[in-house]
């Protein structure tokens, strides 16, 4: 049964970044979004050129398994096209795509992905993450060195441990066939929603919001409500039970939809270019504004061994700020307890007269005062009155104010 997918397809550019590196394409029966990366320049030449020659597996395919195969070949050769590309132009050095792409067969999505833009399915109100990131916070949390949470929000939740470039020729790319039911919202977006956007804000929009035009722009709007500091792009498909083949044109989004002017913009961009970024482009690049790929096992080892540091320093933190909240709670106990020390009463301590030194009032089982001496009067020696006011205890703002009521009593008790 061939349904029609009604589909929207939006990118920007976002508040912060002066290029738009992402490209998005909405096709007949192919749905691709490719975030880019690079540096000063390339981000916005490797997502488009993966974009376009991805693009070009848009057919109808007879099974899903065909069409894994296809799109896995597609992304192949789009990683053999940018390496070509970094040979002729050895300035875009380093660049390189996320690419997650979904092809339509009946009633299956046949699923090709690499990197940290994500496709979900939004079913029966639920959203699921149907792709797994490919970064190394991810890797943290797979070992379970981090939870969920704070992988969210790691300084270094930005790096690529895989994504398609000029670094390796053989990239491993996740490929899945997955099902699809009429009702079903499929997302795809780059990190520019996912990263800024909550799981339960895109819920919520994907269950308000009716149209696939309407929702996409909405979910873009949030992302740009957050500050946009990312390109972002949001691909939505939705699925009825209609019968045939999508009617409307196929369309690319961001620098895909573009023409290709990177020798032109590499002349401007030429002398911002240090040496450094020209020896080791993605590890010279600032962590939060561009994504990483490891060019070695060893730059791998570092970011474990910066983890772990940091882990460290977040344990030896919190047991300083453990320690000093103990010692104050000790301290004010102890200003405290001084405090009751300066006062005393005179009450009674086995049948006569006494001074104490604190105060009447206990702790739970912990006293707030001792006696501090004890008298010759018998409180049974005392007027009514007087035995009345000693037996309640008689406060006293110094000893010198004590040793007066008690010189008051003995003469009251005649002694
Ligand atoms: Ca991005």
């Amino acid at each position: 049964m061939a349904t029609i997918p009604t589909s929207a397809a939006v990118s920007h550019v976002g508040k912060v970044r002066a290029s738009n590196q992402d490209s998005g394409y909405l096709g007949r029966h192919l749905f691709i979004v490719a975030d880019g990366m690079g540096g000063h320049a390339g981000g916005d030449v490797a997502s488009h050129i993966a974009a376009q020659r991805i693009a070009e597996a848009d057919h109808p395919y007879a099974t899903p398994d065909d069409a894994v195969a296809a799109l896995h070949e597609a992304l192949i050769s789009a990683n053999g096209l940018l390496a070509e590309t970094v040979f002729d132009h050895n300035e875009l050095t380093g660049m390189g795509t996320t690419v997650s792409a979904i092809a339509r067969v009946g009633d299956s999505f046949a699923l090709a992905h690499i990197g940290d833009s994500r496709v979900y399915r939004f079913r029966a109100g639920e959203l699921t993450q149907m792709t797994t990131d490919h970064t190394f916070v991810q890797r943290l949390v797979e070992s379970g060195r981090i939870t969920p949470e704070e992988a969210a929000v790691h300084p270094r939740r930005a790096v690529l441990m895989r994504v398609l470039g000029d670094v390796d020729a053989s990239p491993e790319i996740d490929t899945a066939v997955l099902d699809v039911k009429p009702g079903d919202r499929w997302l795809l977006c780059s990190d520019g929603l996912s990263g800024y956007v909550t799981e339960d804000k895109i819920t919520q929009v994907l269950g308000t919001i009716r149209t696939a035009q309407g929702a996409a722009d909405r979910l873009v709007k949030e992302s740009l409500d957050h500050g946009a500091p990312d390109n972002v792009t949001v691909l939505l498909i939705d699925i009825d039970d209609s019968e045939g083949a999508s009617g409307s044109a196929p369309i690319f989004v961001g620098s895909a939809a573009h023409p290709l002017t990177f020798g032109q913009e590499e002349e401007v961009r030429r002398p911002i270019r240090l040496p450094t970024l020209l020896l080791h482009p993605l590890k010279a690049a600032p962590p939060e504004d561009a994504h990483f790929e490891p060019e070695s096992e060893s730059y791998l080892d570092e970011l474990i061994e910066e983890d772990r540091r940091r882990a460290i320093r977040r344990r030896v933190l919190w047991g300083v700020g453990v320690g000093l909240a103990a010692a104050a709670i000790v301290l004010a106990g102890w200003l405290g307890y001084r405090w009751t020390q300066m006062h005393y009463f005179v009450g009674v301590s086995d049948g006569n007269v006494a001074i104490f030194q604190g105060v009447q009032q206990s702790i739970g089982p912990i006293s707030l005062s001792s006696v501090y001496q004890t008298t010759a009067i018998a409180v049974d020696d005392l007027p009514a009155y007087q035995r009345d006011a000693v037996e309640a205890t008689i406060s006293a703002d110094s000893l010198k104010q004590a040793l007066n009521i008690v010189d008051r009593l003995s003469a009251a008790a005649g002694n």
